[in-house]
């Protein structure tokens, strides 16, 4: 405790020297693709605008990759040493940067994680090229004529790996511009906040720090008798990149990915099978979400099959044979999306305070603090929604806390959640059912996107809005619980539900506000006014 003191005080002193704390830029904004500030997954060069004694630098004592027996440096010292490259591990470095800490980021991989290589931006992507693929399949009905669209898959790749390794050397240049030292390597946390690297670029080094975050992610799971080829099998890391479009395909998990997936696939002409053992998929949505869902899906002809359970697969001819519940589904894919599994096999850890799980997840409390003093953890690895913002605002978390700032912990049951299938569906706060649960007496109201003007031009008039409030006492609706939307560009119009239920808003509050017209978040305006007893359209 009394050399985190210390640490704060040098922070405080450092800060009082900084004429600037730098100045905050977008990830997509802080260099072009393909800036050669940033090698992927190698350490960022010296810049050359800092003196070569800064404090901090690590030495390059072993430029060749050697067994770790063979280290033999002295540790060098770091306010904060960060295990992992994601958006926890990333997030953590970037703002303890800004907040003047001298810190060094360990990545065995590519920097940006799963989320800039293997998630979020390259799914997103691809679920783009396939509205975009649909939108010129429908462009005669706006007297747009083109013809069939065909397409080029190898080009709809490229596009989404140029737009991935943009991000990823932005994110390099960005770390380098804020002066956080990047290692190449496998990171170990060891007794006494000591941390080894090992087995990549940057050499065997040893590092010590006051503060340690581990932010080391999480990898797909998998099923027994599935093994992954990346041809016939894959999970979510091959599907990102697989070489065709399959004609068919089964897709075993009916979570948020999986269905990301089977959208896109079918929208492209897949015919898409979703295998889910519960029975419903989209678990966690409010109901009537995963109905619009649902009904879409099976409109567009991607079957749902519920309640089932997976026994194996026989490969046969290019394809494969699923045994589903005792029946036989010939598909050209399987896609395994049965969820992910904290990375916290070889961590290290030994001598140290820090709990892992039975189920693999580091255990921390309020503030992402571990068992060990002065070591946090963040991001996929602690069992919290694993999301890329819930292991940004870890990160930011667990800097405050290091920095003794005393911050107020993460409401997890208020946090956005966005599932970017067509329709998509967006939500923050309650479910009718878990208020219900929760012993509330609540109030609903769903409105809907198909009289929106803004949802009818756009031509995606599927989808609705629906508010959870609590009952005040004389019956009407109170405290906005939930948000919870499916239809058109629902995850960019979240945001006013997020602001409502955090800010503990009342309907009347919301109603009170102006939505600019057209848009489509006048859904959500007419949801609250409807609320109060007085409908405006529907
Ligand atoms: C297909 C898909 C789509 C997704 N879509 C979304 C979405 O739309 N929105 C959203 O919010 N989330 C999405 N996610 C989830 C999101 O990607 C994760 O929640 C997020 O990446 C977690 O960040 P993290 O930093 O904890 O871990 P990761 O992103 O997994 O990063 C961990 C990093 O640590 C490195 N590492 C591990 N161990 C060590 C070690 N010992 N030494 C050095 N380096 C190490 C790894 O190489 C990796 O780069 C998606 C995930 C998938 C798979």
């Amino acid at each position: 405790m009394r050399r985190l003191r210390s640490l704060i005080a040098r922070v405080v002193r450092r800060r009082a020297h900084r004429p600037t704390v730098p100045e905050a830029t977008t990830l997509s904004a802080a260099a072009a693709p393909g800036d050669p500030g940033a090698r992927v997954g190698a350490p960022v060069p010296p810049d050359p605008g800092s003196p070569a004694e800064a404090p901090g630098r690590v030495d390059r004592v072993n430029p060749q990759p050697a067994p770790l027996s063979e280290v033999v440096t002295t540790a060098e010292h770091y306010d904060v040493v960060v295990i992992g490259g994601g958006p926890g591990g990333y997030a953590t470095a970037l703002y303890g940067a800004s907040a003047g800490l001298n810190i060094a980021m360990i990545e065995k991989g590519k920097l940006g994680g799963t989320c800039l290589n293997v998630g979020c931006i390259p799914a997103k992507e691809l679920l783009e090229t396939a509205a975009t693929y649909l939108h010129v399949s429908e462009a005669a009905e706006f007297g747009v004529n083109v013809g069939e669209p065909s397409l080029d898959w190898s080009t709809s790749l490229a596009r989404k790996d140029k737009i991935v390794d943009g991000l990823v050397s932005g994110l390099g240049s960005l770390l380098k511009g804020r002066k956080v030292t990047v290692l190449d390597g496998h990171g170990r946390l060891h007794a006494g906040k000591k941390v080894t690297v090992s087995g990549g670029s940057s050499g065997d080094l040893e590092l010590s720090a006051d503060a340690v975050v581990l932010a080391p992610g999480s990898l797909p799971r998998t099923l027994p008798g599935f093994d992954v080829d990346g041809r016939v099998v894959m999970t979510s890391d091959e599907v990102l990149s697989m070489p065709e479009v399959p004609k068919t395909a089964a897709v075993i998990g009916g979570g948020v990915v999986g269905c990301e997936f089977a959208s896109m696939m079918s929208d492209l002409g897949t015919k898409v099978t979703i295998l889910e053992a519960l029975p419903k998929i989209l678990p966690g949505l409010d109901k009537d979400v995963t109905r619009v869902i649902e009904q879409s899906f099976k409109k567009r002809g991607i079957e749902i099959r519920t309640d089932v359970k997976v026994e194996g697969h026989e490969p046969s001819g290019s394809g494969t044979s699923v045994k589903v519940s005792g029946e036989s589904l010939d598909v050209d894919v399987v896609v395994v999306s049965v969820g992910r599994r904290p990375n916290t096999d070889d961590l290290g850890l030994d001598g140290t305070g820090v709990v892992v799980s039975d189920r693999g997840f580091i255990e921390v409390d309020g503030t992402c603090r571990t068992g060990e003093d002065g070591v946090w953890a963040v991001g996929d690895c602690i069992a919290t929604p694993a999301l890329a913002h819930i292991a940004f605002m870890e990160g930011v978390t667990a800097v405050q806390d290091v920095l003794g700032e005393d911050p107020p912990g993460i409401d997890y049951g208020k946090v956005p959640w966005c599932v970017y299938t067509r329709p998509e569906a967006a939500f923050t706060g309650m479910s009718e059912e878990q208020a219900k649960e929760a012993g509330l007496e609540v109030v609903t109201q769903k409105s809907r996107f198909n009289h929106n003007g803004r949802a009818m031009i756009v031509n995606q008039p599927e989808g609705m809005v629906k508010i959870v409030a609590e009952k005040d006492a004389d019956g009407g609706a109170g405290r906005i619980l939930g948000v919870h939307m499916a239809g058109p560009w629902v995850t960019e119009q979240l945001g006013q539900g997020y602001l409502a239920v955090n800010w503990e808003a009342t309907v009347d509050d919301m109603a009170s506000l102006i939505q600019p017209h057209p848009t489509m978040t006048e859904v959500l305006g007419e949801a609250m006014i409807s609320l109060t007893g007085r409908p405006l359209h529907g």
